[in-house]
């Protein structure tokens, strides 16, 4: 009998850990690379046992690499310390122009560094929030919901020290703090909160999404090469779907060609190869030879997204000899779902199973 039980015990643990979801995630709201030494705070948040119920503060770094809590106000140093941890009072703390839920870790390394260490349900509705638009459809909100709380599972599984390495852009998931989040969204995302997208008996073990697709998605190895290989669930489906995005038509963008050319060792680039989406695949330059995404990825570093925001894109000279036009159409590299084609699909009565079904045809969501 005890056996048994034992046996039960072991059974609802592993079950258990099998769902796990890490408790916090540590988010990088700032680091050197901001170059930020100076940032506002207001109350109520507290430090250490200590209160402060109203007032607006600085975080700014001292010639000594410390982190000084100054009152405006009363023109006053509070703290001053390598570390100063700040935990809310009430929902959050309101850090700049934006409001955090969990503890925020300062610390001064020349210029601020501030880690938000939050709840994973607070992270993953202010991801939903900050990704999608405040006009999508539920539906829409829960598969999003879905594949965050399964990237965010399988990051708290692999290590510690990969968890903190999550930024708050879209080069990892857009997260913007407490402001993102409604109560809709709250809902939606404790309507998913054990759900997972699976890949045979284990989870999916990358999980990717972009904006727009524009036509149609690409296979995780025709974008990443590589790093895409053996990502055989990652494969392209035809989406129509997301013709009301902004980005379903052409964007074109002329920009300066010298610099344009710099990246590619100052000769013109061709594209040798694209893929049935015409995402480009293999591009030559001054007999080297990239990957399509490597170059767009630059592309977009250099000029903004703004000139380059799909990766299904193109390159021509432009009438004045001082520019170079760039096309492209869809927003985000166009692996895995497309936002606005599960909004739509939500529009039109789908709901999340059948969304994630469509862009990830051979996962299981359980
Ligand atoms: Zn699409």
């Amino acid at each position: 009998m005890k056996d048994l039980f034992c046996l039960l015990i072991f059974f609802i643990l592993t079950i258990e850990s099998a769902l796990a979801l890490p408790r916090t995630v540590s988010v990088i709201l700032k680091d050197k690379n901001d170059r930020c030494d100076k940032i506002g705070l207001t109350a109520p948040f507290r430090v250490k046992d200590k209160t402060f119920g109203r007032g607006k503060f600085v975080l700014q770094t001292t010639d000594n690499d410390e982190v000084e809590l100054f009152e405006i106000l009363a023109r006053k140093t509070l703290v001053k310390q390598r570390v100063i941890e700040i935990t809310p009072v009430l929902s959050g703390v309101r850090l700049g122009e934006r409001k955090y839920a969990g503890v925020l870790k300062v610390r001064a390394n020349k210029y601020l560094e501030v880690i938000n260490i939050v709840p994973s349900k607070d992270y993953v509705e202010s991801v939903v929030g900050s990704e999608l638009p405040p006009h999508f459809e539920d539906e829409a909100y829960k598969a999003l919901a879905v594949l965050t709380l399964t990237r965010l599972e399988l990051l708290g599984a692999s290590s510690t020290r990969l968890a903190t390495s999550i930024v708050d852009s879209t080069q990892y998931e857009n997260y913007t703090g407490l402001q993102a989040v409604s109560p809709r969204i709250k809902s939606c995302v404790q309507a998913v909160i054990n759900k997972r997208l699976f890949y045979g008996s284990h989870q999916a073990p990358k999980v990717y999404y972009h904006s727009a697709c524009a036509g149609g998605t690409s296979s995780a190895e025709s974008v990443f090469g590589e790093g895409g290989r053996g990502l055989k669930y990652l494969k392209g489906v035809k989406c129509d779907y997301c013709q009301e995005s902004p980005f379903w038509r052409e964007k074109e963008h002329n920009v300066p060609r010298q610099k344009f050319l710099k990246l590619f060792g100052g000769k013109f680039p061709t594209v040798e190869e694209s893929d049935k989406e015409g995402r480009p695949t293999r591009i030559a330059f001054n007999n080297k030879k990239s990957s399509g995404y490597k170059v767009w990825l630059s592309l977009g570093r250099t000029f903004g997204w703004g000139a380059v925001p799909g990766n299904k894109y193109n390159f021509s000279d432009s009438p004045d000899p001082k520019f170079v036009v760039l096309r492209s159409r869809g927003a985000g590299h166009g692996v895995g779902l497309c936002q606005w084609g599960a909004n739509e699909q939500a529009k039109q009565g789908k709901t999340y199973r059948e969304i994630l079904k469509f862009y990830f045809p051979d996962c299981q969501i359980r």
